[in-house]
């Protein structure tokens, strides 16, 4: 298993925020996590990357109990891309790409040759190995993401956490990161797990699917059996029809606007 999850509670103060899941992730899969705003999405990851500690519970990264691991093998073995990254600091995106290969460097700090190989291959496979004397904070939202993914790739890792990242991307980028992840997994073997809001997306690339709702587990498992009109209809609440996508057997959904509502349920 990549990331085994037993019984894991947390919260915030007194609100809880995950109750009590259990699932595991199995080595090499895409396996992406939706669910309503304020689901636990985030939290979940945190929790996963080591950020936060859970109250009650235990969490598992490749079999090993995750409070095992000192912060350098942490990173060595797993990489997180937040949510929301702060983009106005002054540094250039190869600096910033390098950073990823902290783990494995000596006391200084110094880079070798190997390091800045690693980091120029990160680059290219991203797709922004131009822009690596460009100044981060003068890049897109979806330079800049894949900057963050690149420094990522750095770190080698056994797996990838990505909150959220297509949120901020147009269409074909959107297409060109999941591409990239679903390459990435092929040919390395990684683990990929993904927070995304687009159900659309998730339905065409994940392996499986893990469906939140109020900090719980509504469902688990190939996007045919979560994204069902009675699971998602559960947990956002809203008119939705769930029909195939043209391009196979892959559910496709689309959430119903008010003004079509009438001519909806009469037909
Ligand atoms: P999601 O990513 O699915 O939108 P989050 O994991 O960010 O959800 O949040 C889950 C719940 O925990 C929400 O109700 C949110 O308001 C609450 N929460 C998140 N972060 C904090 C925090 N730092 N302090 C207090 N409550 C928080
Ligand atoms: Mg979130």
């Amino acid at each position: 298993m990549a990331i085994d999850v037993k019984n894991l509670n947390y919260y915030y103060g007194d609100i809880p925020a995950l109750k009590d899941l259990s699932f595991s992730v199995t080595k090499g899969d895409f396996f992406i996590i939706i669910g309503p705003n304020g689901s636990g999405k985030t939290t979940l990851m945190k929790l996963m990357a080591g950020i936060l500690k859970p109250k009650k519970g235990r969490l598992k990264i490749l079999n090993r109990a995750i409070g095992n691991y000192t912060r350098k093998d942490l990173a060595k073995t797993m990489a997180f891309v937040p949510q929301i990254m702060p983009v106005d600091f002054p540094f250039s995106v190869i600096e910033v790409v390098l950073m990823g290969r902290s783990p494995y460097m000596g006391m200084l700090g110094v880079e070798q040759e190997e390091d800045l190989k690693i980091a120029e291959q990160a680059l290219t496979f991203t797709g922004v190995a131009h822009l690596a004397h460009r100044k981060l904070d003068q890049l897109s939202g979806g330079e800049q993401q894949r900057v963050f993914i690149a420094r990522a790739l750095c770190q080698e890792p056994d797996i990838i956490l990505l909150d959220e990242p297509t949120a901020s991307l147009d269409l074909a980028h959107q297409i060109r990161l999941m591409d990239l992840m679903e390459k990435l997994k092929k040919e390395t073997g990684i683990t990929v797990v993904m927070v995304s809001h687009d159900v659309n997306l998730a339905a065409m690339y994940c392996d499986r699917l893990l469906l939140l709702n109020k900090g719980e587990i509504l469902c688990l498992g190939h996007p045919d059996e979560v994204l069902t009109f009675r699971t998602l209809e559960a947990a956002y609440g809203c008119t939705l029809l769930v029909d195939e996508s043209p391009l196979g057997k892959i559910p496709r959904i689309t959430p119903v606007p008010h003004k079509y509502l009438d001519h909806h349920q009469k037909g």
